[in-house]
């Protein structure tokens, strides 16, 4: 990695992206490092009795744009450089797409598939009793991450409510029926499809009966494989944690929905044969979908990559290394903060939704997602025609000039 101030895969990209802008170091660093971070430890008073203690975190990178925004992970594996560098992204993120937002990221380093339903609401609630000062609707507004769904969000917004009065723009993601919006638990997944259809439209490719591999099937996966699958595209192989599966000639995904929703997971499902989530990763395809968690493609495997083009459906899933090796390789990356963005659109639009109160029908949603998003590759691909940049290159350029902007516009 380039520089001692670099932690993490998007520091190395942020910085290439200060190198070609020409901004000093000093810039760079001061784009780089996080506000604030938020160290919580709560305890847990688990069902059989015993008491567990949880790290939980909350990074607030860059409001300078708008209201610190990200989602909340509830992961075992969760560190606080984790946390800060996917809220340095999510910075990125939301200056790309162009929204009033900043970047932050919260976790908890808990393993919910081991949690009841009591134990996760207590956890969530506890979360809430200690940060309800830190955020809020102009403040810091979480939504859903790995880990993390409605269910979860509708806690969050029902505990800080009991303080502050009825407060749904304190958190998006939420159950519709307590002031989500339409739309935003696809959002994800049309995102990526929008942004495919849209950069496919660019290079004048065809998506028709083009492989898909994808890895993950939680909200992201599961919904990126149903969109692509309605545009044409011929899915062969899912996996979820438990492992994957394979079918040369396209999988069924009705099939593949319905033995996920019986059993919790993608493994077993008739008409396809099994594949480890490393040997799926190497599948031969036209298009590679990450869409699980991070630097799951690294300078050890990147090498095997037989894709035409990876698409960064989840955060950060290409380390540095691992990008360098794709480009060499002359693998088209599809970036994260570009990829990925349609979740914190839709968040966005939810609260404005909420602020408003007033709600969009999900045409509206779709109609304003796409428009969006299409101008977002729209900036990106002409500066990947101009300058014979990455994606990536494009992408971090335009996102970080912005925050850069800002930042400066705003003063010391
Ligand atoms: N967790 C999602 C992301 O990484 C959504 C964030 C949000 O909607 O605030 O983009």
């Amino acid at each position: 990695m380039p520089s001692c101030s670099i932690k993490n895969t998007h520091d190395a990209f942020m910085l290439r992206a200060c190198t070609q802008l020409g901004y000093e170091q000093s810039t760079f660093e001061l784009l780089l490092r996080a506000s604030r971070e938020i160290h919580l430890e709560l305890p847990l008073r688990r069902d059989d009795g015993s008491i567990v203690v949880y790290n939980a975190y909350r990074v607030q990178h860059h409001n300078a744009r708008g209201p610190y925004k990200g989602g909340l992970r509830y992961h075992p594996d969760v560190t606080i450089e984790d946390v800060r560098g996917l809220a340095c992204l999510m910075s990125l993120k939301t200056a790309l797409v162009d929204i009033p937002l900043g970047g932050a990221k919260g976790g908890i380093d808990c393993d919910p598939s081991s949690l009841s339903e009591r134990e996760l609401e207590m956890l969530t609630r506890k979360f809430v009793d200690k940060i309800h000062r830190n955020i809020g609707s102009n403040l810091d507004i979480p939504a859903p991450d790995v880990g993390t769904n409605a269910q979860v969000m509708a806690w969050i917004q029902d505990e800080y409510s009991k303080i502050y009065g009825y407060t749904p723009s304190v958190v998006t993601g939420k159950p519709i029926v307590t002031g989500g919006s339409q739309g935003r638990e696809e959002a994800t997944g049309r995102g990526v499809g929008i942004v495919l259809r849209e950069y496919a439209r660019r290079c004048g490719k065809l998506l028709d009966g083009k492989s898909v591999v994808i890895q993950g099937f939680g909200n992201v996966g599961s919904h990126t494989a149903r969109i692509l699958g309605q545009m044409g595209m011929r899915i062969v192989a899912v996996s979820d944690i438990r492992g994957g599966i394979y079918n040369p000639a396209g999988l069924d995904l009705r099939d593949v929905e319905a033995h996920h929703r019986k059993y919790g997971t993608v493994v077993g499902t008739d008409g396809a044969e099994p594949v480890d989530n490393s040997t799926l990763l190497e599948l031969e395809c036209d298009y590679l979908i990450p869409a699980a968690l991070g630097s799951v493609i690294d300078g050890t495997n990147a090498g095997r990559i037989r894709a035409g083009i990876v698409v960064e459906a989840a955060n950060s899933p290409v380390t540095y290394d691992g990008s360098r090796i794709l480009e060499e390789a002359g693998i088209t990356v599809i970036p994260d903060i570009l990829a990925n963005a349609g979740g914190v659109v839709v968040s966005y639009f939810e609260w404005v939704q909420n602020i408003q109160q007033f709600s969009w029908s999900l045409e509206v949603i779709q109609r304003r997602l796409n428009r969006k998003l299409q101008v977002a590759v729209d900036e990106v691909c002409t500066l990947v025609d101009a300058e014979r940049c990455s994606y990536r290159d494009a992408a971090y350029r335009i996102a970080t000039r912005r925050l850069k902007e800002a930042f400066f516009a705003a003063g010391f």
